[in-house]
């Protein structure tokens, strides 16, 4: 599934920087992007969705690759400008906007608001109108009447809380030409994530763009933006396999190209979190005790699912395995099977279950591989007062710790101790 290469000195890593270790390389990020950006046609903007990795480093990298910002909180967009991401790069959404966020937004003049909501346009028109500013772009987050096709998380065809529903965006015409403070300027919509299947992506990204024209006409507004989404996946478990960007790329072409015909000046944008930076990461823990229960080996380490709750399972009640590689040993045979657990008080604790792994001692290193996207930003750090873990990127200047670990003072420090007998 995936090929093992060189790669990072990880015991001296895990020696200067301690574990456990998020170790990110800066080669992987940028081989992803540009897989990404090859199967893209010209002219379509690649987004970076903070979510998937909030680091600011990871987002410096990316963005300095060409990649703009999808974020949804005002950290994440304090994140990409301090990255250096331009604001007209930058586009925000998300639902349960706060009004410090829509101000911020439009103080630092960002692409365009992703509006959740007709009542989000109208609260961001009044904020436009009390400061006496220019119109502000927006887009109009569509819940599509369909479903995604393709396997993943499909979003759209039913009731959510995202975005407005095709139907009311339809509707939408007098309500929105009252805003004299926002203009309309595209349709966004996203279809879900860990799509595998080039051709469901094109064929969801085709659904997208003609609902966005035939939206467009009913709201008589020009179609200057579509953001068609993403959700393109990676492979983790047994049995599934990489996107082929190859076929992607020959695919997206003959959809966008269709389009592009009417909208020769439409700008286009594909979100991306987990394709950009899963494979980019990997979670290094140290071994500190082998035990046998019942005829099942466990090898306990310092970091469990507390920075890594996708390595639990994604939506699935069977357990599927994270790709892992015992650090010290990588090219030995396996000897035996090992479930890989934690630190914490719950039996859910458990990275992989009766993975085959050469013999495992304590004190040694195991990596659970394609951990970039959605590992410590998505996993309940602060259970059981562990913290979050550091951080470090590998690049051809070296290695840099891109985040402190927590000690047990930064998450006292947060608290106040109050004595009420
Ligand atoms: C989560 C999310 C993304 C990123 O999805 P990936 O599958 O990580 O690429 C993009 N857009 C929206 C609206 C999202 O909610």
């Amino acid at each position: 599934m995936h090929t093992t290469e060189p790669g990072p000195d990880y015991a001296g890593l895990a020696e200067r920087f301690t574990t456990p270790l998020f170790v990110y390389e800066a080669d992987a990020f940028e081989r992803s992007y540009t897989q990404l950006r090859q199967a893209l046609p010209h002219g379509v903007d690649i987004m970076y969705s903070l979510k998937a990795n909030p680091n600011i480093s990871v987002c410096a990298l990316l963005g300095s690759l060409g990649a703009g910002a999808e974020v949804s909180s005002h950290a994440e967009l304090v994140t990409a400008l301090r990255a250096g991401v331009a604001p007209q790069d930058i586009i925000f959404l998300g639902p349960g906007k706060s009004d410090a966020e829509l101000r911020a937004c439009v103080e630092a003049g960002i692409a365009a608001l992703v509006c959740e909501s007709l009542e989000e346009a109208e609260r961001l028109d009044a904020l436009v109108a009390r400061r006496g500013s220019e119109p502000f772009p927006v887009m109009l987050r569509v819940n599509p009447s369909f479903t995604a096709k393709g396997q993943g998380l499909a979003m759209g065809g039913k009731p959510r809380q995202f975005g407005i529903d095709e139907r009311a965006v339809r509707d939408a015409k007098h309500r929105l030409a009252d805003l004299t403070g926002v203009r309309v300027t595209g349709i966004h919509a996203y279809m879900g994530t860990r799509f595998l299947d080039h051709a469901s992506v094109a064929a969801n990204t085709g659904r997208i763009l003609a609902l966005a024209e035939s939206l467009a006409a009913d709201l008589g507004i020009g179609l200057e933006t579509v953001d068609f989404g993403g959700g393109l996946g990676v492979a983790y478990f047994a049995g599934e396999s990489d996107p082929d960007m190859d076929l992607l790329r020959r695919d997206m072409d003959e959809v966008i190209a269709d389009f592009r015909q009417r909208n020769p000046r439409c700008r286009l944008m594909m979100e991306s979190g987990r394709f950009l930076t899963a494979r980019a990461g990997t979670y290094v823990v140290r071994v500190r005790e082998v035990k046998e229960s019942m005829g099942e080996l466990f090898a306990v380490a310092d970091g469990g699912t507390n920075h890594h709750m996708a390595a639990v399972g994604i939506g699935s009640f069977v357990k599927r395995d994270f790709p892992v590689r015992h650090l010290g040993a990588p090219d030995a045979p396996p000897t035996h099977r090992y479930s890989i657990t934690g630190p914490l008080c719950t039996p859910n604790d458990l990275i992989v279950k009766k993975a085959p792994l050469p013999e495992v001692r304590p004190g040694d290193l195991i990596g659970i591989d394609r951990s970039g996207a959605y590992g410590p930003t998505a996993s309940p750090g602060l259970f059981l007062s562990h913290g979050y873990p550091a951080e470090v990127l590998v690049h051809r200047g070296g290695a840099d710790l891109v985040r402190v670990p927590d000690t047990t003072e930064d998450l006292l420090g947060r608290q106040r101790l109050v004595r009420t007998r």
